[in-house]
């Protein structure tokens, strides 16, 4: 196994963990990304202790909790009227409950972190430029066509290419896609425009009649991420740089908290963002062959429970354990699928669940269950989870 080829398809927060993982355990890979420069969009992430667990194990966990800064108290607060309903205390030791800590880590940040340690390990590991088309494998290798005109022969590949990730349609085919009906907004603006109300609870969500509008700092308060998702039957694109107006915004969220309204009016033109989310129904198998897939692209969800990015690190972290485990390929993503796939598709169901819960439609914003749900995502360790477990997501 030591000599495996193995290439990634995308080099986003999955595709890199899983690159460093792998890198960790003595392999060599190559990360192809479709983009010029690698590079991520400008919003904020929450990366809760089950991930940070692996990011700690891969040596960068330090740097990412020191550029982020101490996790801060959540209010939960009134739509309209801004009082406090709930307060989750700041503080909160889940080093102590759960092994590892928890951030709002600005998503270049983490990024960065994650690209830099691959390329310390080996300058030539990602490979820019490079918009994946098509692959054929057979009993010896897999060949992979890009968009530029180039192929390239592995032994097993990675499909880290997201949500829409053509990597899976090539295995797997075409599958239906559903809009949610959701519309999410986000933007970033500098902690010096946020109103004094604002800023008395920097990290809060205001839960309103199937909307919510959530806000936390980043970078040690320099800079607070807004992230509104609301119900908007009206079809929307896909895609996190599409530019939205403040009047789209406020056709949704008028009646919210009048400060928190007029931070999203503060925000500079053409750095408001929205998009429309999709649903995909979880994959019975994440691998086929030589091709598995990981993060978004073998279980793409929706945002309710802010778990992609931990799941997508989760699976680079267990992937890398079971090809250092695994004398031969196939093991290999056997045990990946094994001690996964219950765990991530289980979340990406209790995501969607929770729409009407953090939305006020079933519970007006108590959302009575999440404690218990909370401690079924973070208690989990991808680096001393048994392999061939499959009953790890259970409680989720
Ligand atoms: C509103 C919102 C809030 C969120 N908040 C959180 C949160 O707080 N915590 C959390 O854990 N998660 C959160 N997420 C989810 C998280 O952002 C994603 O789950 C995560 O980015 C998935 O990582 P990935 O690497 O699998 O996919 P992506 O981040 O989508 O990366 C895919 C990469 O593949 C590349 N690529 C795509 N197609 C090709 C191709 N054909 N050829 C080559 N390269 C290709 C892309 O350019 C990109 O670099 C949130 C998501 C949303 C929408």
């Amino acid at each position: 196994m030591d000599t495996t080829r193995i290439s990634i398809v995308g080099g986003g927060i999955g595709g890199l963990s899983a690159a460093l993982a792998l890198q960790r355990f003595g392999f060599r890979v190559t990360v192809f990304e479709q983009a010029r420069e690698l590079r991520e969009v400008g919003a904020g992430v929450i990366i809760t202790p089950n991930a940070m667990h692996a990011l700690d194990f891969l040596g960068v966990g330090g740097r990412i909790a020191q550029e982020a800064g101490p996790c801060e108290a959540l209010a939960t607060r009134h739509f309209e009227t801004g009082e406090v309903l709930k307060l989750r205390p700041a503080g909160i030791d889940y080093s102590e409950r759960f092994g590892a800590s928890y951030h709002q880590v600005h998503r270049v940040d983490l990024h960065t972190a994650l690209a830099d340690a691959v390329r310390e390990n080996d300058p030539d590991c990602v490979v820019l430029g490079h918009r994946f088309e098509s692959l054929t494998q057979d009993d010896g290798q897999v060949a992979v066509r890009f968009a530029n005109g180039t192929t390239h022969e592995s032994d097993v590949l990675i499909g880290c290419d997201g949500n829409a990730s053509q990597v899976r349609a090539c295995v797997f085919g075409e599958e239906t896609v559903n809009y949610t009906g959701q519309v999410a907004f986000r933007a970033l603006v500098p902690m010096s425009t946020v109103p004094a109300s604002i800023q008395d609870h920097p990290f809060a969500m205001f839960v309103g009649a199937n909307r919510y509008f959530l806000h936390y700092p980043l970078r040690h308060r320099a800079i607070m991420n807004l992230i509104g998702v609301g119900r908007e039957p009206r079809w929307q694109e896909e895609g996190w740089r599409i530019p939205a107006t403040v009047e789209e915004f406020e056709t949704l969220y008028g009646d919210l908290y009048p400060p928190a309204l007029q931070l999203v009016r503060t925000v500079s033109p053409g750095t408001l963002f929205k998009w429309g989310l999709r649903d995909r129904e979880p994959l019975q198998h994440y691998s086929k062959g030589r091709v598995t897939t990981l993060g978004d692209a073998a279980h793409p969800m929706t945002p309710f429970l802010g778990q992609g990015a931990c799941m997508a690190i989760e699976d680079g972290m267990v992937l890398g354990r079971a090809f250092a485990a695994a004398s031969t390929i196939d093991e290999a993503l056997r045990l990946y699928e094994m001690a996964r796939k219950e765990r991530a598709n289980g979340v990406q169901l209790a995501s969607r669940r929770q729409a009407d819960e953090i939305q006020g439609v079933t519970t007006k914003g108590a959302n009575p269950g999440k404690d218990a749900l909370e401690r079924g995502l973070y208690s989990y360790n991808p680096v001393t989870v048994p392999l061939a477990a499959t009953g790890d997501g259970a409680s989720v």
